[in-house]
């Protein structure tokens, strides 16, 4: 049994998903032809209360275009110093935006208010404009943590009083809405844009949909075609992205359950410094600095666990639909057994 805890992406498509892709009726979605894309376009924007949605390639060119549409070239972006959008992009912000970047210090990745409000440039020559805010929910690097709807609200009010347009990096929005109070229409109605992937906890292949007003999607469109994200017979994959929302919402409460096990089972372990608080499907946790983590991630491997570094001392682990009970007791067994050398 091989178990993979690197990432939520490595899900392979289960049969009945790869007939609904076969059977998919295509067309040429850069003619915006394609009834399947249309279809997954029109569910992602009704969930959210949205008028309209695009569908592309990768999480990674949602952000990237949403952030494109909601600012100007020496404009600044402010978004937590840990957050995809600045960590993981690639340098887009400055390659397709040419934004400078206002970094904030969040608490498990989530900014508050106060301190988007205080960090909005005065308008002086001598500073870069303050165009957006961009939040993550759930926070990859803050082991998934979730924004309450109160902050969230906070901070959009901070923006519409400044003029900033807001831009939520949703990869795992559905992560989040499965943990709390508040649904997919309140948080449409505090953001601008909203990219939401769907080769995440929802298991589908490929594919991530940018979701905002109509106005924002036509323009969306091409920029998305300038980036060569424009695809043909894309519906495919689109009838893996409908697949999966119809079918593999109520799955990622099963993740989090076996996160939380995990995290128990990290609790009495000798060799963990600390494990940030679980709330969803990632597990960041700490090693003592007797545990080098190399070693540690070398020594899981050798038992067919794959989990990845996530910083200095720590590792990653992430649930997700091909994890199941019974490989999580194989690595509720397996890691009390590892030791260092
Ligand atoms: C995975 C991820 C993305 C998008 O990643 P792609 O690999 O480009 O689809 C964006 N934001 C966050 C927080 C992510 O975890």
């Amino acid at each position: 049994m091989t178990v993979d805890l690197r990432s939520d992406t490595v899900t392979r498509p289960t049969q009945m998903m790869l007939d609904a892709m076969m059977s998919a009726i295509v067309g040429d979605d850069v003619f915006n032809e394609d009834p399947t894309v249309i279809k997954l376009e029109q569910k992602i924007a009704a969930i959210f209360g949205k008028e309209a949605a695009l569908f592309c390639p990768s999480g990674t060119m949602t952000n990237q275009i949403a952030i494109k549409l909601l600012s100007a070239s020496g404009q600044e972006i402010i978004c937590d110093h840990t957050s995809h959008v600045y960590l993981y992009e690639g340098g887009g912000l400055a390659f397709n935006s040419g934004l400078a970047t206002n970094l904030l210090i969040g608490d498990r990745g989530r900014l508050t208010a106060a301190q988007v409000e205080e960090a909005i440039k005065p308008d002086h020559v001598y500073y870069p404009k303050t165009a957006l805010v961009a939040l993550e929910n759930t926070h990859n690097r803050g082991a998934g943590s979730i924004y309450q709807l109160e902050e969230i609200k906070a901070i959009r009010k901070v923006c519409l009083n400044n003029n900033l347009k807001t831009h939520l990096d949703g990869a795992r929005i559905f992560n989040a809405l499965a943990e709390v109070d508040y649904n997919a229409v309140d948080i449409g109605s505090q953001f601008d844009t909203i990219s939401v992937c769907l080769s995440k906890g929802l298991g589908a292949p490929v594919g991530s949909v940018l979701v905002a007003s109509a106005e924002l999607i036509h323009e969306a469109r091409r920029v998305r075609k300038v980036l060569g994200g424009g695809m043909r017979q894309a519906g495919y994959l689109a009838a893996a992205g409908l697949y999966a929302i119809s079918n593999n919402l109520p799955g990622l409460k099963e993740d989090h359950r076996r996160a939380k096990v995990v995290e128990s089972t990290l609790s009495s372990i000798d060799y963990i410094d600390d494990t940030l608080p679980v709330d969803t499907n990632i597990i960041v946790t700490k090693l003592n600095n007797n545990f080098p983590v190399q070693s540690f991630i070398d020594k899981l491997a050798e038992k067919q666990i794959k989990v990845v570094q996530f910083g200095k001392q720590s590792v990653r682990m992430v649930t997700h639909l091909d994890f199941n009970d019974e490989m999580l007791d194989y690595v509720c067994r397996t890691l009390p057994k590892i030791r260092p050398d």
